[in-house]
């Protein structure tokens, strides 16, 4: 089928890709050049494991293409995804001027084909009809242009109503159809997905869908190719945008409960790492996002749940239980500074050194990363921060990295440091050369800030260890 993405960054680019790979033609159009200039070459602008490899091998068999031409991806596809960024504002609402103007320039340029217009972006709840809206506004402006460009030429004794009824009335669906990837396993996601979500009025919109996302449902290019198909959920619009927050909100809010948790059990002396296993083998609980640390953070748990609680304000309903899973993940971002505090004292005039920027392993995004607050924290304090990044102390990337030291590797970290805190999981901070580290610091002091690392192990290596809820 043919396929246009709107919006090449973590979610547009991944699923232009592999839609390429399982055989659709795939224009990807993007606004910013560089980024295009950059794909046509066949590299990707973003750290995603698999992503590269296909990318590259879509292009080898003209699969895929990428352009800032958004006229030419809207002439080329049946179904168009919008995939642009959907941040927060400071007041919590999400930010859709992307989503508009996206929307109105795909009405700007329909023409009488019928097509699929796919909101992929997490959208507010009810953008479904918005959407719908802004692309007719689009298509009369296309229509008013047209006509004054008609008028213009043919004199203004010209039957307008004749000519306005040259350009017929675009025929198109909007569909929902949200994303569940998780950055660092994003290709992996896509190809096998726990669901797929598709809401819509248009019955042959959702055909087309069932018809475009076939070879995935039926698990052509899954891991495990016998499992039974992926669940289709097909739904209304407002519910699969509803299906979206509510997935976020509730993973978030499993971690702010076992968060919770960990701040009792460093009070009682139980250890939240036993709690969770405890509980997490009870099959209603279930074991994942059970991890106690320093909170959740990224491009969407923060957003998402920011903006489900603005709508529900919007609707006269305050969502406090949301409200609450904020509040203690906000107190859970700098835990790490008050355990620093408990260790060292003062901190003005300390070295502390952050393993990890990322807000979690395997990407290179940093948005909204718990890591930001620790070094905003820590500069507030008068701490002299350093860091090592797998990534990002590859790819020079510094932007809002200010106040913080990117080390080249984990001995230059350590050396001169009071304390080191590990604030994201990347599997090879577990094999790091702890006793060489701990010589080469002033006090060998870590703060595991996802009780990721072997307590015993590091202590072996000299270290004093404090955990998150570890007793
Ligand atoms: P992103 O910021 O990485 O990428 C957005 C892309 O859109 C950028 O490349 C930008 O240049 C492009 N863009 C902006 N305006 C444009 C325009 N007018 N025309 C063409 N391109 C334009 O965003 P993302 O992380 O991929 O997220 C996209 C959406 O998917 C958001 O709504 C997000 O909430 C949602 N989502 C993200 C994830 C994730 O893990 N990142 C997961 C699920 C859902």
């Amino acid at each position: 089928m043919r396929v246009c993405v709107i919006g090449t960054g973590y979610v547009g680019l991944v699923t232009g890709a592999c839609l390429a790979h399982v055989g659709h033609h795939v224009i990807c159009v993007d606004n910013n050049e560089e980024k295009v200039k950059l794909m046509q070459t066949g590299q990707s602008p973003i750290f995603e494991p698999g992503l590269s490899e296909i990318i590259k091998a879509a292009i080898q068999s003209e699969k895929i293409e990428f352009t800032t031409d958004l006229a030419a991806g809207v002439a080329h596809g049946q179904i168009l995804f919008i995939a642009v960024g959907t941040p927060a504002l400071p007041n919590g609402e999400s930010d859709t001027r992307y989503v508009e103007a996206v929307a109105r320039g795909i009405g700007s340029h329909l023409n009488s084909d019928y097509k699929v217009i796919v909101n992929k972006s997490t959208v507010p709840i009810g953008s479904g009809d918005w959407v719908r809206m802004l692309i007719m506004e689009g298509f009369a402006e296309q229509r008013a242009t047209l006509n004054a460009a008609v008028l213009a030429g043919a004199g203004a004794t010209e039957d307008l109503v004749t000519r306005k009824s040259s350009l017929p009335e675009p025929e198109f669906d909007v569909v929902s159809n949200p994303e569940f990837l998780r950055e660092g396993c994003a290709v992996d996601d896509t190809f096998n997905p726990d669901r797929i979500v598709l809401g819509s009025n248009g019955a042959k919109a959702i055909a087309l869908m069932q018809e475009l996302y076939e070879p995935i449902v039926s698990r052509q290019y899954a891991i495990d190719k016998a499992l039974p198909p992926v669940p289709v959920v097909v739904t209304d619009l407002s519910s699969a945008e509803m299906i979206k927050y509510a997935a976020n909100a509730f993973l978030a809010t499993k971690i702010s409960f076992i968060n919770e948790v960990a701040n009792i059990c460093d009070r009682v002396g139980a250890d939240v790492v036993e709690v969770a296993k405890g509980i997490g083998l009870d099959s209603r609980v279930g074991n994942k996002f059970l991890q106690a640390g320093i909170g959740w953070g990224g491009s969407c748990f923060p957003k998402d749940v920011s903006a489900l609680i603005h709508t529900a304000d919007d609707y006269g309903y305050e969502a406090q239980l949301l409200k609450a899973a904020v509040n203690v993940n906000q107190h859970q971002r700098v835990i790490a500074i008050e355990k620093l505090q408990q260790v060292l004292k003062i901190l003005k005039g300390k070295t502390v050194g952050l393993l990890g920027l990322t807000f979690k392993p395997d990407t290179d995004d940093l948005r909204d990363a718990p890591a930001l607050n620790i070094i905003e924290q820590l500069a507030r304090l008068g701490t002299k921060v350093k860091a090592y990044d797998p990534i990002i102390s590859q790819t020079g990337m510094r932007h809002g990295l200010s106040d913080v030291i990117v080390e080249t590797d984990p001995e230059r970290l350590a050396d001169g440091c009071d304390a080191l805190v590990l604030v994201t999981d990347w599997k090879q901070f577990r094999n790091l050369d702890y006793a060489k580290m701990a010589a080469l610091m002033h006090s060998p002091v870590i703060i595991d800030g996802r009780n990721f690392l072997d307590r015993k192990e590091l202590e072996k290596a000299g270290f004093r260890y404090v955990g998150v809820g570890r007793g």
